[in-house]
């Protein structure tokens, strides 16, 4: 076995090993901490384990419920070993004496769930303070890709998608100057379009849809990428685990995230909608404004399109008589959040230094013909 490689160091001064230090190796088995040496294995149900942190650098006291006067020394690094401070007894003594911020610094996310289970009404009470901050951060890549694409099957139910490959490309190489400035963590971004009102909305694990719409209101790149830098801050902003974290507490994502793939969607039981981040509170839609922006002036993209996008679509709807307030999983569609956004922007832009060394885009907005939208619908 590779755990008997591993292990911690460890020692114990006790009659019951002689009178000598006896020096050893730590080692998580099933059935608890083995104390391995010349002498007999002795181990240590994590559930009896009393941990004595003390002062020293390098060394914490492991003694006995079973067995008053017996302690064992372990190497410190036992800290960070998931399985050990994983275990209930051991979470609560250390949660005591470490305090719960240094904990979560060491817990993996998958332990970090454990804690916050416990912790439940702690965490809710902050919203989105440091404690959502930190179950967010310490989601890994690979989950966040694994839960973003059980949430997509999920999605791909309730949407069309236009299968004319040329405008998707085309959608892709729209995007392509702007990806290297969003800090997405290696996520990859894939885009998709599907039929319907001007709209847009990106899910975790990198996807972003533009509608037919959307297509057809931008008149520039710019204006498209503009929208496509707001969706990718969403993502980059990990906006979704913020949003179930708060809305839902943290045992609802810890299940999504720690739970069986198959039955994580059964689990959450939330409407597919509010999987895709326009549903979202003005909150997020500012945060992603921000960003997006930055990403763009990072990219050296000028970031006016994205104003000129958000006020055509303000117009549009305007046009359409569309006057009911937001729909159901469309942010851009309430009006005078709009406004307020695009306001804001005209102030960033305003106070933008350098307005003259931008790129220019060469690669022009697709635009879906009539017939693959039909055909499309038609195939469904
Ligand atoms: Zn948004």
């Amino acid at each position: 076995m590779s755990d008997d490689a591993q292990g911690f160091d460890g020692y114990v001064c006790h009659p019951q090993f002689g009178n000598e230090m006896v020096r050893g190796r730590f080692v998580m088995g099933w059935d608890g901490l083995r104390f391995e040496s010349e002498q007999e294995p002795y181990i240590l149900p994590l559930d009896q384990v009393v941990v004595e942190l003390g002062n020293d650098e390098n060394w914490i006291g492991l003694a006995d419920r079973r067995q008053p006067g017996l302690t064992f020394f372990v190497a410190r690094d036992i800290l960070e070993e998931s399985r050990f401070i994983g275990s209930l007894t051991i979470r609560r003594q250390l949660e005591r004496t470490l305090g719960r911020r240094e904990l979560f610094r060491r817990l993996r996310v998958t332990v970090v769930a454990l804690l916050a289970f416990a912790g439940l009404a702690w965490i809710g009470s902050l919203g989105a303070g440091w404690a959502v901050q930190t179950i967010v951060k310490g989601i890994s890549v690979e989950r966040e890709i694994a839960f973003g694409d059980d949430s997509f099957k999920e999605v791909q139910e309730h949407l069309d998608f236009v299968s004319d490959t040329n405008a998707v490309l085309q959608l892709q190489a729209v995007a392509a100057p702007l990806l290297p400035s969003v800090p997405a963590r290696g996520i990859p971004f894939k885009f998709y379009i599907t039929p319907g009102e001007p709209n847009a909305f990106a899910m975790p694990g990198g996807r972003i849809f533009v509608t037919t719409g959307l297509l057809d209101l931008m008149d520039t790149p710019e204006q498209l990428v503009g929208v496509l830098a707001h969706e990718s801050a969403h993502i980059a902003q990990r906006h979704i685990f913020q949003h179930i974290i708060s809305g839902r507490g943290p045992i609802y994502l810890i299940r999504l995230l720690t739970g069986n793939r198959n039955s994580m969607l059964n689990l959450m039981a939330i409407p597919s909608e509010l999987l895709v981040y326009e549903s979202f509170s003005q909150r997020y839609e500012k945060e992603a404004d921000a960003y997006g922006w930055d990403y763009l002036v990072a990219a050296g993209i000028n970031p006016h399109g994205m104003i000129e996008a958000l006020k055509k679509l303000r117009d549009y709807h305007a046009k359409s008589g569309d006057d009911t307030g937001p729909k159901r999983g469309a942010a851009f569609s309430s009006h005078p959040d709009l406004d307020k956004r695009i306001a804001w922007l005209e102030a960033k832009w305003a106070a933008l230094p350098d307005k003259s060394h931008f790129m220019t885009l060469t690669n022009q907005v697709p635009k879906v013909e009539e017939n693959h939208k039909l055909i499309d619908l038609l195939l469904k």
